[in-house]
């Protein structure tokens, strides 16, 4: 079967890979849709980021090259002897974060964690397998291209949980890339009275206000906190810092209201240089989230089927498995209008 192959930096190749064979416990799902991911991207940029280059990943055992793409969602081809909750024929969504699930799930990827399609192989191909607790049914409401968003909803979600953001309260959302725009998305059905999303690209301001966003602020051109306490004098309730750099690390502190809630939702690739005073003299509370637990994934994909979390706005392209590196990864990294780009497997619906 033809694959999107990591290789290394700059290096993922489309070829022929056989399917791993199907463990007891798996299901083999035929790929329908699968999502580009910012956490891909950075495989490709300026990867190993995640991917295993030097001995085998401690849960999936497998080792690059490896087959990437961990956002997907498909139709199951075959079940192992052991698997009871699925059928040739269903429609699922895979969770492909590994955990050893030996700790309650709200502690249990603090525990160590990989995901299928970075550590180990995933979806950017025609069939993928998965343990059975990975997978997902979806509802008859959701397509399959719906399915292949759950993931990244999934994180938004979970950074909301992680907020403790409450009905009515307002908030600001630091970056207006897929994470932060899916934030936007699950802020607002969480009950956020105001979103307030900065971001240096005008496209991208514009993909907020239309998701859902109430204020888009462009901070190269503005004082981003001065522009916040104009619309909330004091600062907001809640910030999420979704950029991973130092200037929006800070400013999203200054963005929010003493004893608010600064959570961390992206990946800072680099140590920062900060004071811890900045908290002393604020009185913020700063928290972080990462990927979701079952429940929150689970969650996620029944919001989903009932139409109150609504990401698909976010998908800005379709592209063919053979295009992956020319419109996909190189379209991501010259092209900031691009938000989510979906590749196309078997293209079910
Ligand atoms: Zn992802």
């Amino acid at each position: 079967m033809k694959a999107a192959v990591w290789y290394g930096e700059k290096d993922i190749r489309i070829e022929e890979r056989e399917l791993k064979a199907l463990k007891t416990d798996e299901v083999t799902v035929r790929v329908a849709w699968a999502g580009i991911c910012g956490s891909d991207l950075h495989e490709y940029q300026e990867g190993p980021v995640f991917v295993p280059v030097n001995e085998p990943d401690q849960f999936t055992g497998e080792v690059a090259p490896l087959i990437m793409g961990h956002e997907f969602a498909g139709v199951i081809e075959k079940v192992g002897s052991e698997v009871t909750r699925f059928k040739v024929g269903d429609r699922v969504a895979i969770n492909p974060t590994l955990t050893h699930g030996i700790k309650p799930e709200a502690l249990d990827t603090y525990d160590g964690f990989s995901f299928i399609g970075l550590h180990g192989d995933g979806g950017f191909t025609t069939f993928a397998n998965a343990p059975e607790k990975q997978v997902y049914k979806l509802p008859e409401t959701m397509t399959l291209q719906d399915g292949a968003l759950v993931e990244p909803m999934a994180v938004a979600v979970q950074a909301i949980k992680e907020s403790e953001l409450l009905f009515g309260d307002t908030v600001a959302v630091f970056g207006a890339g897929p994470i932060g725009l899916l934030t936007v998305i699950a802020a607002k059905a969480a009950g956020a009275s105001k979103i307030i999303v900065l971001d240096l690209s005008a496209n991208r301001l514009e993909k907020a206000l239309e998701l859902g966003a109430t204020h888009a602020i462009n901070s190269g051109e503005v004082d981003g906190i001065q522009a916040i306490r104009d619309i909330v004098p004091g600062g907001v309730d809640v910030t999420f810092e979704v950029a991973g750099v130092a200037p929006t690390f800070k400013a999203a502190i200054d963005a929010t209201r003493a004893r608010g809630t600064m959570v961390i939702v992206s990946i800072f690739a680099r140590p920062i240089e900060w004071n811890p005073l900045h908290l002393t003299n604020t009185g913020v509370k700063i928290t972080s989230s990462i990927a979701y637990t079952p429940t929150t994934f689970q969650q996620t994909v029944d919001l989903m089927g009932t139409g109150q979390l609504k990401p698909q706005g976010i998908v800005t392209s379709q592209i063919v498995l053979d295009d992956i590196v020319s419109n996909g990864f190189e379209a991501l990294t010259n092209d900031k209008t691009q938000a989510k780009i979906l590749v196309e497997l078997s293209g079910e619906k």
